[in-house]
């Protein structure tokens, strides 16, 4: 008889997710900057330990401009191809684009078939998303597409009556062992990402619609003067990390 391990919840999640499960990572966000700027650290950090890591992000962030010539088809093309540059300075996977409008989405069945979909198709056993029910002002897109990865990973992903099609493409269920919430309302846990920092800026920077000609020094600089501001404050834990709530499904 062979019985599932479980993650210890006292123990480091992703080390307990790669020794016990796979290190295979999927990571679900609302807009094409939004997993360099939340978690470019840590999965800069996943790559460079031998984790396959899937992105999908669900809008083609095609309306964040001020540029009054520029077509929102013209920026989703451009959006897309500095998300793709991003995710190759990271070590993961080229992103799957859903391709809906910016502010158009909703947590509904189409975006959850999607999902539950992606989550099949990798069968990842971290997933990294956005906290879709912090509470206070939070973007929409960000809200939505958390709930949404929420409600495909319980129940959707793992119950086979649930988007059936899926079946008859091969795909069985699946539920990943553990997830990760960026702009999470209660963070309980923080990756060191002070090695990947170089990385995670170049990955940000990629993203040169959005950045208006930052250098990476400036980058730098902004990164190294929080970290003095942390350790003046007596702050516990790693000066430069990325910190998320973390949901343990295998316990
Ligand atoms: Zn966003």
């Amino acid at each position: 008889m062979t019985t599932t391990p479980t993650i210890d919840p006292e123990a480091d999640l992703i080390t307990e997710v790669a020794t016990k499960f796979a290190k295979r990572a999927l990571c679900v966000f609302a807009h094409p900057d939004d997993l360099e700027f939340t978690c470019g650290g840590t999965v800069a950090k996943l790559c460079a330990e031998g984790w396959d890591v899937h992105i999908v992000v669900t809008t083609s962030g095609n309306k964040g401009t001020k540029d009054p010539e520029v077509t929102p088809q013209q920026l989703a093309g451009e959006r897309e191809e500095e998300a793709r540059n991003a995710a190759a300075i990271l070590g993961a996977r080229e992103p799957v684009f859903f391709g809906f409008p910016d502010g158009g989405i909703s947590n509904d069945d189409e975006l959850r078939a999607l999902v539950t979909r992606q989550v099949r198709l990798h069968r990842p056993e971290l997933m990294i998303t956005w906290d879709g029910f912090r509470p206070g002002f939070n973007h929409r897109d960000h809200r939505y597409t958390g709930a949404a990865v929420h409600d495909a990973l319980y129940p959707s992903s793992d119950d086979h009556l649930y988007f059936p099609l899926d079946k008859e493409e091969g795909l069985e269920p699946h539920r990943p062992a553990a997830m990760l919430l960026t702009g999470a309302g209660t963070p309980d846990y923080d990756v060191d990402i002070q090695r990947h920092l170089r990385t995670k800026i170049r990955s940000v920077l990629a993203h040169t619609s959005q950045m208006r000609g930052r250098s990476e020094r400036e980058m730098r600089l902004m990164y190294e003067d929080r970290a003095r501001q942390a350790k003046a404050a007596g702050q516990a834990g790693p000066l430069y990390r990325e910190s998320f709530g973390k949901v343990i499904f295998r316990r």
